[in-house]
């Protein structure tokens, strides 16, 4: 857009407009939007408010003497800034967001309307428990939900995200070793776990000691049997893991850690391939967080938040977090303290209630024969992107795959073309890439999940895409043109390096603009 010297209104917009040729930098549709501290201006206002009545000034010294220095803007234009930003924005609503690892669903308007409902939607969680017996009630039902699914006699609803979920897991494994009074140091994690977990444990205290994976994929049992002994104080593994692949030797896995004297976390964000069809209780695991933003379709992303909770076996169930919920001849109530066993609490209130609203409604509205459904559609879904690519990419490890497809960067050897490059070129064609360079485990990773929540027209209109950018890719004269996407977007490729070492967090009269977009500097 112009500002008011009739000029882009910022740097960017002026680079822009060297590259589109347009007087704006906008692109039709995608329109160029400055900072709201750029386009406001002090003092200027959208509401007509009546002078304040004069009182007696009880701030004292307190009283602010300067201007806030708050960005002014008439109601349009308040609107306009943030659709306009808002229309940059990649979203499930807009297309396939083939993230692998992120399970980024349909996030169904039903729940969205159950969420909404005035009687959950205005509650307040410091309101007497009295006046919310059916929020408890349906907090209640959820847990009873996710322990059924899972097979475990416990769950501890709080945690607020995955990553917040390995934290609760591993603080009531702590716990529960230190009851019997056995400190111990280590945790064994994977090569291609989530850098959740290792950050996790890190979090807690213990040193992380990776487990290096076999051939195909998987765990290997001979460098886990070395790695175990009384100072391990659990594993963290992921299944299906991270390579998306199911880990067949899980129980023993399990018999081999619970030998060692150690407890078995598992990480669950995968529980999306598996729900329904296979109860992690059963594998012998002690505790495992569930995203409840990617099996269970609550929105996250920008949209979030995110909502982990965590169930436990019976070796960990006395440890709970609190607060949690509780049913007697007196209705439901909210357990908050008194627990001598409880490692304390996790957060404050109760967890994401709106997240458990929508959660549920994802749950009732399936059933549970849906919800079996979910795991076999997305189980599906990837086979079919994996044997459509196969061809033209290279799938990392032989035979089928669980919720999500693996390829790595052979396919582009000696094109010059590389895994970013490749990512980059999506998005001029409209795609979210897929999670690129993880797992770790393979070289150029390329991880797609396209969910059971695509129909196999978007599927295959995604495959034709895919299958195109990599013929393209190998007629090995298109790597200045892989090299220069994303042409289209209203920015290009920035320098990523440079934005996560040195942030700009905060914005200073004059001091926008310094380009980071490293196709327009040049
Ligand atoms: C998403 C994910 C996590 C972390 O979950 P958050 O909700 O993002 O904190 C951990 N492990 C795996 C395998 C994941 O996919």
């Amino acid at each position: 857009m112009l500002n008011r010297q009739g000029r882009p209104t910022t740097p960017h917009a002026a680079a822009n407009s060297a590259v589109t040729g347009t007087i704006t930098g906008n692109r039709g549709l995608q329109m160029e939007e400055a900072l709201i501290f750029e386009i406001g201006e002090e003092g200027r206002t959208g509401v007509d408010l009546p002078d304040a009545p004069k009182v007696k000034d009880r701030l004292g010294g307190l009283k602010r003497q300067g201007r806030i220095g708050l960005p002014g803007l008439s109601e349009p234009q308040v609107v306009r800034h943030f659709v306009r930003l808002s229309q940059k924005n990649y979203s499930i609503d807009a297309g396939l967001y083939p993230l692998g690892s992120c399970t980024m669903k349909h996030n169904p308007r039903l729940n969205e309307k159950m969420a909404r409902l005035p009687g959950l939607g205005d509650i307040h969680p410091l309101q007497p428990a009295s006046t919310v017996q059916g929020a408890l009630e349906l907090i209640d039902q959820l847990a009873g939900w996710l322990k059924t699914l899972t097979g475990m006699p416990a769950v501890a609803m709080s945690p607020a995200a995955g990553a917040h979920g390995e934290l609760c897991g591993l603080m009531a494994i702590r716990a529960a070793l230190k009851a019997r009074g056995d400190v111990r140091k280590r945790i064994l994690a994977p090569e291609s776990a989530h850098g959740t977990n290792p950050a996790t444990a890190a979090l807690c205290g213990y040193t992380v000691d990776p487990i290096p994976a076999t051939a195909e994929g998987r765990v290997d049992l001979d460098a886990l049997q070395a790695k175990l002994g009384p100072d391990v104080a659990a594993i963290m593994l992921t299944n299906p893991n991270t390579c998306g692949l199911f880990e067949r030797d899980i129980k023993t896995v399990a018999d081999m850690v619970h030998a060692a004297g150690a407890f078995f976390y598992c990480d669950g964000a995968n529980f999306n391939a598996i729900v329904g069809k296979v109860r992690p209780g059963d594998l012998g695991i002690d505790a495992m967080h569930i995203n409840l933003h990617k099996t269970f379709s609550t929105p996250h992303g920008g949209g979030g938040p995110g909502s982990g909770p965590v169930v436990l076996s019976d070796a960990l169930k006395d440890f709970v977090p609190v607060p949690y919920v509780v049913h007697g001849s007196d209705g439901y109530r909210l357990v908050e303290s008194g627990d001598a066993k409880s490692f304390g609490r996790m957060k404050a209130f109760n967890g994401q209630m709106g997240m458990f609203i929508r959660a549920l409604a994802y749950m009732m509205s399936h059933g549970a024969d849906g919800l079996k459904r979910v795991a076999e559609d997305s189980v599906l879904s990837a086979n079919y992107v994996m044997a459509s690519l196969k061809d033209v990419m290279t799938p990392s490890f032989e035979g089928p795959c669980m919720h999500e497809a693996l390829f790595d960067d052979r396919f582009l050897k000696d094109t010059g073309v590389t895994t970013l490059d490749f990512a980059k070129a999506m998005i001029d064609e409209g795609y979210h890439p897929m999670t690129v360079y993880f797992p770790l485990v393979v070289h150029g990773a390329m991880l797609i999940e396209p969910t059971e929540s695509e129909s196999k027209d978007s599927v295959d209109a995604f495959v034709t895409t895919l299958r195109g950018l990599a013929e393209k890719a190998k007629q090995g004269d298109q790597v200045a043109w892989f090299q220069a996407a994303p042409q289209l977007t209203p920015r290009r490729r920035l320098d990523e390096t440079r934005a996560a070492r040195s942030p700009v967090l905060r914005w200073k009269p004059g001091s926008n603009g310094a380009p980071i977009d490293k196709a327009a500097a040049e």
